[in-house]
This record gives C-alpha cells, sequence and structure tokens, in this order.
C-alpha cells in the first residue's frame, strides 16, 4: 500500500509541489524500501520539467538512443508524465487530422464563377 501512495506522491516530489509530511514520506519509504529507492533513482535521471520539455523530441523520435531510455525510464515509473504524454499523443493525433480535413482555399477564378453563377436570372 505505501509502495502504491509512494508511486501517486514521486511526480509531485519531483515538481515540488508536496506537502512537507509527503515529502518526508516519499523520502523515507525511498530509504526503507529497496524497490522504491531504486525508482527514486531512475526517477531522478531526468526531471518531470525536464521531460514534458522535450517530449515533442522523444514522441518525434529525434532524442538520442541513450537519451531515449531515459525518457522511457521515467515514463515507466511516473505516471502523471505517462499521463502528459498520453495527452500530448492525442493532441498532436486530433491536431494532424484536423489538418487534413481542411479544405483547400479556393482559387480566385473559380470563386468568381460560383458567385457570377448564383446571381438571380431575372
Ligand atoms: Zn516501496
Ligand atoms: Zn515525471
Amino acid at each position: 500500500m505505501s509502495c502504491q501512495r509512494f508511486m501517486l506522491l514521486l511526480h509531485e516530489y519531483f515538481v515540488g509541489t508536496l506537502q512537507a509530511d509527503d515529502r518526508d514520506f516519499v523520502d523515507g519509504h525511498a530509504g526503507s524500501c529497496r524497490d522504491c529507492g531504486a525508482l527514486m533513482a531512475v526517477a531522478k535521471e531526468i526531471s518531470c520539467e525536464e521531460l514534458v520539455e522535450f517530449l515533442n523530441l522523444y514522441v518525434d523520435g529525434d532524442l538520442p538512443a541513450d537519451r531515449r531510455a531515459i525518457f522511457e525510464r521515467h515514463l515507466a515509473i511516473c505516471t502523471e508524465c505517462l499521463e502528459y504524454l498520453r495527452g500530448y499523443r492525442e493532441t498532436m493525433r486530433v491536431a494532424k487530422a484536423a489538418h487534413a480535413h481542411e479544405p483547400e482555399p479556393m482559387p480566385p477564378d473559380l470563386l468568381r464563377a460560383i458567385l457570377a453563377a448564383r446571381k438571380p436570372s431575372s
């Protein structure tokens, strides 16, 4: 149970928005639980802010392999950043789809022809 709580608090711990007693819990748990201590070390390789800042490079595959590995390790343990990545991918997908369906601007000649055809003949 406390391992689960540790995981949930980890993102806020690094972002720095955690209450003092929650911080103490995270520090204490990382020190006493070997698995979570290892997670903490992995999470410290890159900060959440840094990850979010370079997320577009990660998604586009523009990161060097060693950097990518750090991102993947962080995403495997930080649920908040993983959610952010999901949201980012979804936004990109929607943006690309919207762009694909955007109608081409009409050439002026065609536009004039349509307007002329619509003029009442009487
Ligand atoms: Zn633990
Ligand atoms: Zn994170």
